[in-house]
């Protein structure tokens, strides 16, 4: 099991913030803004490059949940940040695929 099946699990804490039939949402434990929350599917995916066509209803969602969560997080007016790491270039740490939602401060462009 990876880390954040184990989240999903609830064999390790963490402070989530929204959950359905398809997806968990919980705060990043190394905050890299203000507001710094990691949307995941609940189905295992390890990255954007392993998912399949069937699975397009489910990135769509988890897009769509990510603006939900920002509206609910107060930081859609001033605007935010939505990433996805693929890879070891792509500095994917969890090798199950996560939107990470930054906020809450002004990011700089282009990333490091
Ligand atoms: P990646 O680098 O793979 O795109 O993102 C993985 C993210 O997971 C990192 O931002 C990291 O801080 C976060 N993370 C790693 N371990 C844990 C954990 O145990 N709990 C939570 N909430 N986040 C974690």
């Amino acid at each position: 099991m990876t880390l954040f099946e184990k989240i999903i699990a609830r064999e390790i804490p963490a402070e989530i913030v929204f959950e359905d039939d398809q997806c968990l949402a919980f705060r990043d434990i190394s905050p890299q803004a203000p507001i710094h929350i990691l949307i995941i599917p609940k189905k295992t995916i390890a990255r954007i490059a392993a998912a399949q066509a069937d699975d397009q209803s489910l990135l769509g969602h988890l897009l769509l949940t990510a603006a939900e969560i920002a509206r609910r997080e107060n930081i859609a007016p001033a605007g935010y940040r939505l990433v996805i790491n693929n890879g070891p270039h792509g500095g994917e740490t969890v090798p199950h695929l996560h939107i990470h939602l930054l906020g809450g401060r002004h990011l700089n462009w282009p990333p490091g």
